[in-house]
């Protein structure tokens, strides 16, 4: 039922290089778009300054060039958009989908402390999601909290993971704009997408669980969701989460250091997760023809480095 309406996008975080798990999510939202005849955007997710550097903007942007990974327009700086992250929210407390709490260290932290004697996972309830905003300190540092459905539960049918369920009294009222005005990653990404009318939202599987509160804040704008796909992660041969011992590193290490042909890596990545058949070469044009959703593996995808030497 997808048609050329069909907008993904690639949202890496600046941190580090373009690795192996990063170029197959890239590499799947393209083929997605590709085989749909709809756009393909790339959105840098630069809003944790610390820790966000040109000479990762650069690699991830040559990685995907290497990959011949083409991107629809410019790519979208997400710290750029702070303002209208912000606008969002303070729109939102206006129509009373979010709400200021006055929340103290101390508060949170003896919050914390109950549900860690409970052996419970951390739910921020804060007094002031009913409190009267007229009793609200003048004087006092707030954040911005979302006013998250408690009740019910909230169901996501995954192209990957099939239909998958959270109780909403598991989810807390995230936290949208800090108490410096800054807006949070999970509000950015809800209103970059948005914004940039991405209908497909292709990823790794540890993002499963921001879905459930992201879901939240397209509801509370009225705005169309869209389409999850959480695509489990690479892991290492030997079963473990893919770390630099087992290849985490960046693509170029595997063009200059071992020599690999960016079709031997395209080809390796698209069939690590993804199959048809029992083809073993696949061209770029038969994997745009033939790429589809729901032929993702719903297990964690080994890696072999002797396979990817051998191609
Ligand atoms: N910036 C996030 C990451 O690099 C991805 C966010 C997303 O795809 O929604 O893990």
């Amino acid at each position: 039922a997808e048609g050329s309406a069909v907008v993904t996008r690639f949202a890496p975080s600046p941190t580090g290089f373009l690795h192996l798990g990063g170029a197959r999510t890239a590499l799947f939202n393209w083929l997605f778009a590709r085989h749909h005849g709809g756009r393909f955007l790339l959105r840098i997710e630069d809003t944790d300054r610390a820790r966000s550097t040109q000479p990762a903007v650069d690699a991830i942007l040559n990685g995907m060039r290497w990959l011949g990974l083409d991107w629809d327009g410019e790519a979208v700086f997400q710290f750029a958009r702070s303002a209208r992250h912000a606008e969002i929210a303070q729109a939102m407390v206006a129509n009373g989908h979010a709400y200021r709490c006055y929340m103290t260290a101390e508060e949170i932290a003896a919050q914390r402390e109950a549900a860690q004697a409970a052996k419970q996972p951390l739910r921020v309830r804060s007094p002031w999601r009913d409190a009267d905003p007229a009793t609200a300190p003048a004087d006092r540092p707030f954040v911005v909290r979302l006013r998250a459905p408690q009740e019910g539960a909230t169901t996501i049918e995954d192209r990957v993971q099939g239909s998958v369920t959270v109780q909403n009294a598991e989810l807390d009222d995230l936290v949208l704009l800090r108490s410096d005005g800054t807006p949070t990653y999970m509000l950015a990404v809800v209103i970059d997408d948005h914004d940039m009318g991405v209908t497909h939202v292709i990823r790794g599987d540890d993002h499963l669980n921001n879905a459930f509160r992201q879901l939240p804040i397209y509801r509370a704008n009225g705005w169309p969701e869209p389409v999850y796909a959480h695509i489990p992660l690479i892991h290492g041969s030997d079963g473990a989460k893919l770390s630099k011992r087992h290849g985490a590193v960046g693509i170029e290490a595997y063009r200059d250091e071992l020599g690999i042909l960016p079709e031997a890596l395209d080809n390796y990545l698209l069939r690590l997760g993804w199959g048809h058949g029992d083809e073993e070469k696949i061209s770029r044009e038969q994997a745009v023809a033939w790429f589809d959703l729901a032929a993702v593996g719903k297990s964690p995808s080994r890696f072999d480095l002797k396979k990817l030497e051998n191609l």
